[in-house]
């Protein structure tokens, strides 16, 4: 599952800053992910939980913010907000649209204690 990968990819971060900045328990984790990342939101939420069992996030909240598709419409010649990959533009229907914004996850903020 991408999902799950991605969740330890996320740990892996969290473990990252924990050992750099010397903090020992995590309470919330804030997640942007793009609305064209292709990541499902309830899959995420599972594979979080699964792994932060037993780590140093154990119990965090973990809160998702959601950034809005931006595309580039080779008809208009501009940048349109889509809402999905492969969603056509919506000023002039065309598919000819090229996902520039919105299409990642990254760790947005920790919540430390
Ligand atoms: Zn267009």
């Amino acid at each position: 599952m991408h999902e799950m990968s991605l969740a330890e990819s996320v740990l892996k971060i969290v473990d990252a800053a924990a050992a750099s900045q010397g903090f020992e328990r995590v309470t919330e984790i804030r997640l942007e992910i793009g609305a064209l990342s292709g990541v499902e939101i309830d899959a995420m939420r599972f594979c979080m939980d699964a792994v932060l069992r037993h780590s140093l996030a154990e119990g965090a909240g973990v809160v998702f913010e959601i950034v809005p598709g931006q595309g580039w419409c080779m008809q208009c010649g501009d940048n349109v907000e889509i809402g999905a990959l492969y969603d056509p533009c919506p000023r002039c229907g065309s598919y000819q649209v090229q996902p520039t914004g919105g299409t990642e996850m990254r760790v947005k903020n920790l919540l430390v204690e």
